[in-house]
């Protein structure tokens, strides 16, 4: 097996829907083609394209939500994404997924995470383990089915977190229902909040009450930050000083050097970046810059769906076209659990996992 498969990794940037399998997407599509023949074209159309700008990403993404915001889909979608996940070794997933209202078919934004928990417990290939730690043995004994590694191989076994995003899209009171629906499941492991969606819709003061209840209430706070140019915003971001960023593209000279000094780690997506022309070149991409400074950061997928990739993939990439060998880019995965915003129970045993891999490769 290729290095970059099988050493152990973490991701701290994937979206549900943006993890989708193609195959998943297309039967559902067809299937729904099946009631709507013209929006089934027009999904396959835009599925089987290759590269996509970032606004046509969104477009995509709107086209996904048609064809998996039900409950089963959702349940569906999470199960398929954590097997996909812990199949090319990923220790430690944190997973982001906006909660979605859909009143035709009853469906809440509690309902909506009731179903991804749901897949998170319907995985079979690995132990799924996704309740805090301090929380195992009570939600356990309710029900059965969590973290029941009796139906799974010794050893084969994958963290999960959960993230709730915020959409750009959203009022104030949309986005505190978000932070309030993340606080209440803070015992199925929803650790945080993570602010995304089309980056030239919406306004930051919009979400910001929203961030400050929920980091006043304990929960880490990422945002997607400089994905299109906006100064202003940038600037605000950095000042309201997330747990982490994701992307980070449009950063002036003055906003990196606040970046640097605040050593806020930040969520890398190679594939992404590249495939919306966010950055000219993956040669100029300013991971090269943060690596160099030593500054906090953590390789990611985004959406490995969307965009075609895996997160062995990114870390193949990042190794060949910036000449890291194989112990650096360990050295990066495992440098990585501490920006996870899970528990410190995790983070020490998912540094075990390093350490007792690292012990079998030299
Ligand atoms: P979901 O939250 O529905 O599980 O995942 C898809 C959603 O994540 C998209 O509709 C969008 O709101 C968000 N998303 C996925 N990729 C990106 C990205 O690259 N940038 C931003 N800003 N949002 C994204």
């Amino acid at each position: 097996m290729d290095w970059w498969v099988s050493q152990p990794k973490i991701e701290l940037h994937a979206h549900l829907n943006g993890s989708i399998r193609n195959s998943t997407l297309l039967e559902l599509a067809r299937g729904l083609g099946q009631k709507m023949n013209a929006v089934s074209a027009d999904i396959e159309h835009v599925i089987m394209k290759g590269d996509r700008s970032l606004p046509e990403c969104f477009r995509m993404f709107d086209l996904i939500h048609i064809c998996t915001t039900d409950h089963g889909t959702v349940t569906r979608i999470t199960k398929e994404v954590v097997e996909d996940f812990a199949a090319e070794n990923t220790v430690y997933l944190e997973l982001r997924t906006t909660p979605k209202k859909n009143e035709t078919i009853g469906m809440t934004k509690r309902s909506y995470m009731e179903a991804v928990i749901d897949g998170l417990k319907a995985v079979e290939a690995v132990e799924v383990l996704f309740i805090p730690s301090d929380e195992r043995t009570e939600s356990s004994k309710e029900s059965p089915l969590m973290n029941d590694s009796s139906k799974t191989k010794k050893g084969n076994q994958i963290y999960v977190r959960l993230l709730l995003s915020i959409d750009r899209r959203e009022s104030t009171d949309g986005a505190m229902e978000t932070a309030q629906l993340a606080l209440e499941m803070r015992k199925l492991g929803v650790v945080g909040i993570d602010l995304s969606g089309n980056p030239v819709v919406g306004n930051w003061l919009t979400f910001l009450p929203a961030l400050n209840w929920a980091r006043e209430q304990g929960l880490s706070v990422t945002l997607h930050c400089g994905e299109v140019p906006n100064p202003e915003e940038v600037e605000a971001m950095l000042e309201f000083h997330p747990q982490r960023i994701g992307h980070a593209c449009f950063l002036n000279e003055k906003h990196w050097k606040v970046l640097k000094s605040s050593n806020i780690p930040v969520e890398i997506c190679l594939t992404s970046n590249v495939r919306t022309d966010s950055v000219s070149s993956i040669d100029y991409h300013h991971f090269v810059d943060l690596y160099h400074a030593k500054h906090p950061l953590v390789l990611c997928t985004d959406d490995p769906g969307v965009f075609s990739t895996s997160l062995s993939r990114e870390y193949k990439i990042a190794a060949s076209t910036f000449g890291l060998g194989r112990g650096e880019m360990f050295q990066l995965a495992e440098d990585a659990i501490q920006f996870a915003f899970a528990e410190d129970r995790v983070k020490q045993d998912l540094k075990k996992t390093f350490t007792s891999v690292r012990g079998e490769l030299s």
